[in-house]
């Protein structure tokens, strides 16, 4: 038997998102050597991101490591980094941990990076005002939310009381409703016994919007119906208001006639708007296309890049015929994207066969208000109220990777719909302070080096992200050192697991 390895179609996969995990699964049985590329090593399911905030799941249950997902998947490698530039004449993908740099070669190249918060170019709000992206947002959420009522109950100024007891929610979609119904639930219902000096039942939520309506996109009648159940459970809403400042005091805010005033508050969470990866501009720089105002590349009908038939672009980062920036995009693009890729590499062999265009499958949208209240639109059929929020349980359910994830979450959910509890509200001071410390220190900070090495790698050219490229040997490097911040090193391709003949 020849020993003789014969090199596999590679596909490479940056984002282990929706679209990047679902595309490497459907890839799991091809034949085909995978290697995924994220800059995180979880699959994030970002749409209970709120749950980690607001002290009902853990990170755990919502994020499971990317490589434990994948580990029966023998033609698959998983590989923790931040992909900095796509070099499409080379078909390379550069990419970094820390400051290893490398670069890695692709057969066909699946692009899931999805989209960052936005602030609409007042990006300096983001420093009092988290997004909500990120288990990182997410914890350092938790830690807001839960510090502004425990600073409140050490606190006798009226003033300085109704500040931190106010809480100011962003953007009045499914993300901003859920928040702010959860933040209500918190301080109305689960917390009122446990704090001495101060009533939290007297907390203020208010939800801020610039549209006119409260979850627009379900339609007038859902739109009016989760208004009045926000407002039945104490959120005060504020439509037609857009937001023009933002401090460490508070929120400023202009009304639909001109007039402004300041709202103070200590806790804001920004939940208004996407800005999809920098990758996106990278890869429209380099073929015929372009990108819209929120960063979204402008595909072909099949996903792929004009002029570039082994490059599909997928989920959040695309412009295409309007779809919306929802998980199910995403996947059934990983799954398209897959499915093409299968289809060409038939028996080893690589065909340039047209692909099919995308076709989405819209399996209708929900938003959960509160617990027991919730949003669906499915089809032509429109549900408020206890079912809407069981088909939502049931949905989200589903999707969540792992039967002892599942199990631990529905535990979770039980302690905090039928009883009252908060059992996931650990949270450090690290959380709360890191983001605005690594703003400060510089995004080329090492924690592995230090300040003083950091200084001597600037000042060379950067790559997208803002990142030194291939910098040099500083004078006070050792051996190994050395490699690690040389020109970029060729990854090893994917033959870890050989594929014999
Ligand atoms: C708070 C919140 C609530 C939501 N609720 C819902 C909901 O209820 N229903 C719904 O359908 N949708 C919801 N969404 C939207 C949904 O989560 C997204 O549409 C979906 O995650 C998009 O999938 P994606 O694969 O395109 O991107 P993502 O899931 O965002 O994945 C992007 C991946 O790329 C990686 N990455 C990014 N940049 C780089 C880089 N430079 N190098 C390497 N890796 C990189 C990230 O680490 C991540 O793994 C919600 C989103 C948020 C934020």
């Amino acid at each position: 038997m020849s020993t003789e390895q014969r090199r596999r179609h590679h596909v490479v996969i940056i984002g282990s998102g929706f679209g990047g995990l679902f595309a490497a699964r459907a890839l799991a049985k091809a034949d085909v050597d995978v290697t995924l590329i994220a800059k995180t090593g979880q699959h994030l399911f970002q749409p209970l991101l709120y749950q980690v905030a607001t002290g009902i799941l853990s990170t755990g249950e919502i994020a499971p490591a990317t490589r434990e997902v994948l580990k029966g998947q023998d033609n698959t490698q998983v590989h923790l980094g931040e992909v900095t530039h796509i070099d499409l004449a080379n078909k390379d993908v550069h990419y970094r941990l820390l400051d290893k740099r490398m670069v890695m070669n692709y057969d066909s190249l699946i692009v899931a990076a999805g989209a960052g918060q936005s602030y609409f170019g007042n990006d300096h709000f983001a420093r009092y005002a988290p997004g909500m992206k990120s288990i990182d947002d997410a914890l350092e959420l938790r830690g807001r939310i839960f510090g502004a009522f425990e600073y409140a109950e050490l606190c006798s100024d009226p003033e300085q009381l109704e500040q931190l007891t106010t809480f100011v929610v962003v953007g009045a979609g499914p993300t901003g409703v859920e928040m702010a119904g959860q933040i209500a639930e918190l301080a109305y219902r689960a917390l009122p016994n446990e704090f001495h000096n101060i009533d939290t039942r007297k907390a203020k939520i208010v939800l801020l919007d610039g549209a006119p309506a409260v979850l627009g996109s379900f339609g007038d009648r859902l739109s009016a119906k989760a208004h009045k159940q926000l407002t039945d459970m104490g959120v005060i809403v504020q439509l037609n208001s857009k937001v023009v400042d933002v401090n460490a005091d508070g929120i400023e805010v202009e009304r639909a006639d001109g007039s402004r005033y300041f709202l103070p508050s200590a806790t804001k969470i920004w939940a208004a708007g996407v800005q999809a990866s920098p990758l996106g501009a990278d890869l429209a720089a380099q073929c015929d296309t372009e990108v819209d105002r929120a960063g979204r590349i402008k595909v072909n009908e099949d996903l792929t890049l004009p002029g570039h038939p082994e490059v599909f672009v997928v989920g959040d980062m695309i412009s295409l015929n309007n779809l919306p920036g929802v998980a199910q995009v995403a996947i059934q693009g990983g799954r398209h994207a897959a499915k093409t890729i299968k289809k060409r590499t038939h028996q080893g062999r690589w065909s340039d066969d047209p692909a099919a265009p995308f076709v989405y499958h819209d399996k209708g949208s929900m938003a959960t208000i509160s617990r027991f209240q919730a949003i669906a639109s499915i089809g032509k059929i429109r549900l408020a109220g206890f079912v809407a929020w069981l088909m939502w349980l049931v949905v989200h359910l589903f999707y969540i990777i792992g039967f002892k994830k599942r199990l631990t979450t529905l535990l979770h959910w039980a302690v905090s719909f039928i009883g009252r509890g908060r059992s996931e509200r650990a949270s450090t001071v690290q959380q709360v302070i890191g983001r605005a410390a690594i703003e400060d220190i510089g995004a080329d900070f090492n924690p592995l080096r230090g300040p003083q090495d950091a200084a001597e790698l600037s000042g060379y050219p950067s790559d997208i992200s803002g990142a030194p490229r291939a910098a040099q040997a500083a004078p006070n490097q050792t051996a190994s050192d050395q490699t690690a911040s040389d020109e970029p090193v060729p990854a090893q391709p994917q033959l870890a697991k050989p594929h014999l003949k």
